[in-house]
């Protein structure tokens, strides 16, 4: 059985790199999830016999679109938009959009095809989906990126709805550009849809604890995965990539849970500050002033910057949290962190480490709690933001955040649960994808082809 399955599974990679020529990135999104289903294959065959493979990695629908929008100096700028509905088995297509120069067909494929996992692993009802541009929000004005956001919204409000496709933020997108893109979607819709977006203001429809969502749901994560083996964050030396919105309130909940937090970086550098990093300076600079990260050390004179983001996985730590982008950790930086005595990793951001570098953990026995479990808080909170929306009831802060923390326990459970089941106890890559994908495909299969 097994040697079918394989069979099966490498067939279909085959037909993946065909159909989507040079998208390295989807393609290692697929390999990897690929590897983990081997064995659930050789143990159930119903699903090649329903072909599941072939059909999860073909989108729903991809739309791509023009967005043409006029600068501060009239003149008239163009960039691509996607959105890409991967998945509607368990739900409405979710997942946010990534405004950043670096998006492409196959970064936000990536992002689409995994966001369907990890829907699934939250347990709520929600379909994977993903979209963006090529739009680089760094150095825009603040009416410049509500002109763009608002063309953006021009042509995405035909596709979406609160049943329909619900997007939300990821990098270069945040609460103000939610808030143009809702006002633009109202007024085109003609009506007050509130659950069409997620990560809303407060006023007008968002849920408390969204903002902290993902960056406390990594650690809640990680927190886990240390009980699980008797240990805890108190006293721990921490590094974390980033200095966004994922990375801060990962540093927050950290240091309430007694570590402490060393670094933290953006694209251009890190700060190392041995005090501990101050989250109330790294909030005041990057969503009040949207200033560099460099500009801590003005603030905190005994802290260090260093100038390049990647030497910060050089720091000896007992946890890292890799929160800024794909592809961060590569091997190299891997067997750094093994060879300085790393004992556990969260990834709060997507796909942070290359293949390379989850084997290089994995084979060190470092607990690794991979992007899909550990980082799907946010999204987890987004669909608590769409029950609020269409029930018109608010709840409070300590009540989502209740909610958040224990959807992140059961994700560890069901992960950790589902690789014992299918020989790879302690592989939480494995189990993830595994108690993530059991779900869609009985779905797909209940629902014919
Ligand atoms: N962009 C986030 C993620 O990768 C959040 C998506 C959402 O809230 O819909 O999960």
């Amino acid at each position: 059985e097994f040697q079918a399955a394989k069979k099966y599974v490498d067939d279909v990679y085959e037909i993946v790199k065909k159909r989507n020529p040079g998208e390295s990135e989807f393609h290692q999104a697929v390999q990897e999830i690929f590897e983990s289903l081997t064995p659930v294959f050789a143990k159930n065959p119903k699903y090649i016999q329903h072909n599941i493979l072939e059909r999860m990695v073909e989108p729903e629908r991809i739309i791509s679109f023009r967005v043409p929008w006029v600068d501060d100096n009239g003149n008239v700028r163009v960039n691509r938009g996607y959105r890409v509905q991967f998945s509607s088995a368990i739900g409405p297509y979710k997942g946010g959009l990534r405004f950043h120069p670096s998006v492409s067909a196959s970064i936000i494929k990536f992002l689409g095809f995994e966001q369907i996992f990890k829907n699934s692993l939250t347990g709520q009802p929600i379909g994977g989906g993903k979209g963006g541009s090529d739009f680089d929000p760094k150095g825009k004005s603040d009416n410049e990126v509500m002109r763009f956001t608002q063309s953006f919204m021009t042509e995405l409000y035909r596709h979406i709805g609160p049943d329909i496709d619900v997007p939300a933020g990821d990098i270069g997108v945040g609460a103000r550009e939610i808030g143009y893109m809702f006002g633009q979607y109202k007024r085109l819709r003609g009506g007050y849809e509130a659950g069409v977006l997620t990560g809303k203001g407060i006023q007008y429809g968002g849920s408390l604890a969204r903002t902290e969502a993902t960056g406390f749901g990594t650690v809640y994560f990680v927190d886990e995965m240390l009980q699980d083996k008797g240990q805890t964050f108190d006293g721990r030396t921490v590094v974390v990539s980033g200095s966004g919105n994922v990375s801060i309130y990962a540093i927050e909940k950290a240091t309430q849970l007694g570590a402490k937090v060393v670094a933290c970086s953006d694209s251009n550098g890190y700060i190392y500050d041995e005090n501990g990093i101050d989250v109330a300076t790294v909030k005041q600079l990057k969503e009040v002033e949207r200033k560099r990260i460099s500009e801590y050390v003005n603030v905190h004179p005994t802290a260090q910057y260093v100038e390049g983001c990647s030497s910060i996985w050089s720091i000896p730590c007992d946890i890292a949290l890799p929160c800024a982008t794909q592809n961060e950790i590569n091997a190299e930086a891997a067997q750094m962190l093994v060879n300085n005595g790393v004992k556990a990793i969260g990834e709060g951001a997507n796909m942070p480490s290359t293949l390379e570098a989850i084997e290089i953990f994995l084979k060190n026995d470092v607990l690794f709690g991979p992007a899909k479990a550990a980082n799907a808080g946010g999204v987890a909170v987004s669909a608590l933001e769409m029950a609020q929306n269409s029930s018109r009831v608010p709840w409070t802060f300590e009540e989502v955040d209740a909610k958040l923390h224990n959807i992140m326990k059961n994700i560890f459970k069901n992960s950790k649960e589902a690789a014992a089941e299918f020989g790879h106890e302690g592989n939480l890559v494995v189990g993830a994808n595994i108690a993530g994908f059991v779900k869609v495909a009985d779905a797909m299969i209940s629902q014919g082809v």
